[in-house]
C-alpha cells in the first residue's frame, strides 16, 4: 500500500480521548454521564469509564439516564476498525486455546486502561490456519502482537497506515 511504511512499535504514539484523528471519538458530542447501552461504559469528565460500581449506582439513584453509543461500540456496529492481528504458522492451531486466552488477558488489562479498546471480532480460518483479530485501536492491536511474540517468539511484523489509522500487526510461527 501507498502510504503503509515499516512501523516502529517504539514510536506509537498515544491517543487521548480527545485525540482529533480518531474521528468517532469526535463526530458525537456526550452529555456528561451518558451510557453506553451495549458496554456500560460511562462518558464522565470528558473521558470514558468502565465502573460497575459507579453505573451500578446511576441506575438506582438517576430518574432519567442519557443512553448512547459510545465510540467503540460504534466502531463495533459499523465494523470500522484501527487495528488487525493476523496470527498463522503451524505452530498456532496446536496452541490455540493458550494463545487466544492470552489475547483474551491482554484484552481485559486493555479494558482497565481505556475502556474504548475492545476486540471486535475474532475470525478462525480453519482450513488456510489463520486467525485474525479485529480491534477498536491500534495501540491494542500492538499489545495483542506484542504480548504474544513475548510468549511465544516467533516472527512479527508492523505495518501502520497513517492515512487510514489502521495498524496491521502479523505473527507467524512453525512449529
Ligand atoms: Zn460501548
Amino acid at each position: 500500500m501507498h502510504d503503509t511504511k515499516r512501523w516502529n512499535p517504539a514510536n506509537i504514539k498515544k491517543h487521548e480521548a480527545t485525540d482529533e484523528s480518531d474521528s468517532y471519538k469526535n463526530a458525537l458530542s456526550y452529555k456528561d454521564m451518558s451510557i453506553c447501552k451495549k458496554c456500560h461504559n460511562i462518558y464522565h469528565n470528558k473521558r470514558w469509564v468502565h465502573d460497575e460500581a459507579l453505573y451500578n449506582s446511576m441506575l438506582k439513584n438517576k430518574e432519567e439516564i442519557n443512553y448512547v453509543i459510545c465510540p467503540a461500540c460504534l466502531k463495533i456496529e459499523t465494523k470500522f476498525y484501527n487495528g488487525v492481528v493476523e496470527l498463522s504458522g503451524s505452530f498456532l492451531f496446536e496452541h490455540k486455546d493458550d494463545i487466544l486466552n492470552l489475547i483474551k488477558n491482554t484484552v481485559e488489562r486493555a479494558d482497565y486502561i481505556d475502556p474504548l479498546e475492545k476486540i471486535e471480532n475474532i475470525e478462525e480460518d480453519d482450513e488456510k490456519k489463520i486467525i485474525t483479530i479485529y480491534t477498536t485501536s491500534e495501540d491494542l492491536a500492538q499489545r495483542i502482537g506484542k504480548n504474544i511474540e513475548k510468549a511465544y517468539n516467533g516472527d512479527i511484523e508492523y505495518s501502520f497506515s497513517e492515512r487510514e489509522l489502521l495498524l496491521r500487526v502479523y505473527w507467524k510461527r512453525d512449529l
